[in-house]
């Protein structure tokens, strides 16, 4: 796809460009949904120790290189966890903005949690249940449940991350308009 109709920011200009701090371009539309709604939830980053549950190229890496990025809204201290990471469930823990994105539904419970910390859950996860028609309901990678008791802001499953990745879809796919002229 050509970098100026990649409305998805996952070519790899759009993704170097994130590295590069350079806002010129497009930017991943769950990473960016993430970042847009923090701003929007009055959640200030710098500084802030971010712990990232997840380092695929969709989720994990971009939305690590935006937290990090020397630009107002970021700024943050990033870690970034994976299968390998020997200190789980611990690093969590330390996070002042945990973001689950490891495809593992309720993988991160309470003890997981720091009191007060701004928990973003990124994970979409179908689980079985009976009391349903379908006989799958929709959960995340954050046990809301318990979570909630524990964090100052938690965003839900469904809900939370990704209507904003639409949201940032459509701007995106406005931008490349404006960007031909249209
Ligand atoms: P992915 O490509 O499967 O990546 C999952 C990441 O989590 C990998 O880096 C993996 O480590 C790590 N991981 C898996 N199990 C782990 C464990 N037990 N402990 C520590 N790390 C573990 O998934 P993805 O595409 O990033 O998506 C992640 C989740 O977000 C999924 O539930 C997906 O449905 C959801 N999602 C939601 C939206 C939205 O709009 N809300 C958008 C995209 C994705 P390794 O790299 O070592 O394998």
């Amino acid at each position: 796809v050509h970098p100026e109709k990649d409305v998805d920011g996952l070519g790899t200009v759009n993704l170097g460009k994130i590295a590069q701090d350079d806002d010129s371009g497009f930017v991943c539309c769950t990473p960016a949904g993430i970042m847009e709604l923090l701003a929007r939830a009055d959640v200030p980053l710098a500084g802030k120790h971010v712990v990232v549950l997840g380092r695929s190229l969709l989720v994990g890496k971009p939305v690590a290189l935006l937290a990090l990025q020397k630009h107002a809204g970021a700024n943050a201290t990033v870690t970034v966890c994976h299968s390998r990471t020997r200190a789980l469930p611990t690093t969590p823990r330390q996070a002042d903005v945990p973001v689950a994105a490891g495809g593992r539904a309720e993988f991160v419970t309470a003890d997981m949690v720091k009191p007060g910390a701004v928990v973003i859950d990124v994970g979409i996860n179908r689980i079985a249940d009976p009391t349903r028609k379908t006989g799958y309901r929709l959960t995340g990678d954050v046990d809301f449940k318990g979570v909630s008791q524990v964090a100052g802001k938690i965003t839900p499953v469904p809900g939370g991350v990704g209507p904003m990745t639409v949201a940032m879809l459509m701007r995106n796919t406005l931008k490349a308009a404006r960007l031909a002229g249209r």
